[in-house]
């Protein structure tokens, strides 16, 4: 997974000019400074193995476009913590953890309803989120405990 992820990085630092066309500038830059270790990879029930694969297949005749969107995607996948909560609007997914570009904000969010919270309230999903890392999930789950 680590290797993978270092991998997906790569990729995107070489074609960085190509992303920096369809991807939002701060969610950009923040996924450069990306370091497999910072996060924790692989929580997601998906099968990440199967979706890369997938993405593999539908890559070799995808647009620059669709490349990058389904690239960063991957990412958010495979390095965004997967809590053991149950998204109590849809009930379908496990709230995930995020954090904004700034880092100033985390946010848990569903993947399936994409229903968004801030410290336990309802906020309008952002349209820039990037992957917790480790540190910024723990402190969550510290601070959720008590
Ligand atoms: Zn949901």
């Amino acid at each position: 997974m680590v290797l993978s992820f270092e991998l997906i990085l790569k990729f995107i630092r070489k074609y960085r000019k190509v992303f920096q066309r369809y991807v939002y500038e701060c969610t950009l830059k923040e996924i450069m400074k990306f370091n497999a270790n910072d996060f924790y990879l692989g929580t997601t029930e998906d099968n990440l193995v199967g979706l890369f694969l997938s993405y593999s297949k539908k890559l070799s005749k995808a647009s620059n476009k669709e490349i990058c969107g389904n690239v960063v995607h991957l990412i958010w996948n495979i390095a965004t913590f997967t809590t053991d909560y149950l998204c109590p609007s849809c009930q379908e997914s496990n709230l995930r953890i995020s954090s904004s570009t700034d880092h100033n904000h985390i946010y848990e969010t569903c993947d399936n309803c994409l229903t968004t919270f801030e410290n336990g309230e309802f906020v309008e999903r952002p349209d820039e989120m990037i992957p917790a890392t480790k540190k910024e999930v723990d402190d969550f789950l510290i601070n959720a405990k008590q």
